[in-house]
């Protein structure tokens, strides 16, 4: 497991944010939907998880 920048998807309707890059969550959002940074959101449970 690896830790990484957070980051979320700029997608309405997002609602956490991933810091690993385990997370099948995380991994299914694609690059040009990612956004770094926590965007004040809480952390997915499967990040936290794998943390
Ligand atoms: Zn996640």
């Amino acid at each position: 497991m690896s830790k990484v920048l957070a980051f979320h998807s700029k997608l309405s309707g997002t609602s956490v944010h991933h810091d690993n890059n385990q997370c099948t969550e995380g991994n299914n959002i694609e690059t040009k939907n990612r956004v770094s940074g926590t965007g004040g959101l809480p952390k997915c449970d499967h990040c936290k998880r794998l943390s």
